[in-house]
């Protein structure tokens, strides 16, 4: 497994590399079974998969949250490799980040402001923003693999890649739950037993929310009192739950059509989101 640290090196590689095509899954490292999913993906579709490992200073909206990051480089070099990636790129901040960088990559509207951008400050998708077009344009992959578990940030991804024209198909890969159905985040890791139990409560609102709908309850503002009562049963504290649109992201008042419910919560500190695409039962008949 090679692990390469610059952009000269990283192009270099792929210029060696055949013309079976690049796939690239950006991550922050910590690596788990969620980032794994992503490079098996992209090990089925093409001949070169490239792993970006990055803690982009410019998404964190909080310096403790940056500095509490976990980061484990060898450990990420080898599960990369165990999960088939042929190349790491790890570079510092300085060579993604130079002397008097001055370019911010935005994608403006309520996909950026609402949900996270509201709870993290609009800077956060800026820095997404900013990096992905950074690493799209340093690797040119054919295809790139983002978590479905960041519902917001494909939807920005995918807008920024259409508005600028970048030839890279943006793949996006269903969430990768634990056991209990909590959604896997490198965040896990900060949990004591006890939130973890706790957190349990993100995914089983989620499912009573599902299971309200395939009842019938098409209501916006039930549904997520039905999932809020969940939450609150185990005093997690909720940032957001809303029902919105997959694409624009504006809060739906019923689900007639498919809906993406979205959740953000704080468990001892510990900020955990998740999502769920929902169905209602009419549109899942018209699908058989
Ligand atoms: P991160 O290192 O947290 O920036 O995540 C890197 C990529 O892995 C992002 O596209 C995430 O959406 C994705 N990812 C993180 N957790 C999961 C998960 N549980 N299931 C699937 N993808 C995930």
């Amino acid at each position: 497994m090679r692990v390469v640290r610059t952009v000269a090196a990283l192009r270099e590689a792929i210029a060696e590399a055949g013309d079976g095509g690049v796939g690239l899954v950006p991550t922050m490292g910590a690596l788990h079974e969620g980032h794994l999913s992503l490079v098996r993906a992209a090990r089925q579709d093409h001949e070169l998969v490239i792993v970006s490992v990055f803690v982009n200073p410019t998404q964190f909206n909080d310096a403790a949250d940056l500095d509490a990051y976990p980061r484990d480089e060898a450990r990420d070099v080898e599960l990369a490799a165990s999960a088939g990636a042929d190349l790491v790129f790890a570079p510092n901040v300085a060579e993604m980040y130079p002397q008097g960088f001055a370019t911010t990559v935005r994608v403006t509207g309520s996909i950026t402001h609402r949900l996270e951008g509201a709870m993290r400050g609009s800077a956060h998708f800026d820095g997404v923003a900013t990096i992905v077009a950074k690493l799209l344009i340093a690797v040119s992959p054919d295809s790139a693999y983002f978590g479905a578990k960041d519902a917001q940030q494909v939807v920005v991804v995918r807008r920024m890649v259409a508005d600028l024209g970048i030839p890279t198909r943006i793949v996006s890969c269903p969430t990768s739950r634990e056991e209990g159905g909590l959604a896997r985040s490198s965040r896990n890791a900060r949990l004591s037993p006890s939130a973890r139990t706790r957190a349990l409560a993100i995914p089983r609102a989620l499912r009573e929310i599902e299971g309200a709908l395939s009842h019938g309850e098409m209501d916006a503002g039930v549904l997520k009192e039905r999932g809020l009562a969940v939450l609150r049963a185990d005093e997690l504290e909720v940032e957001y739950l809303e029902i919105v649109d997959p694409d624009g992201l504006e809060a739906l008042a019923s689900v007639t059509r498919p809906a993406l419910c979205v959740v953000a919560v704080r468990v001892e500190n510990v900020r955990l989101i998740d999502n769920v695409l929902l169905t209602p039962a009419h549109a899942l008949a018209a699908e058989r």
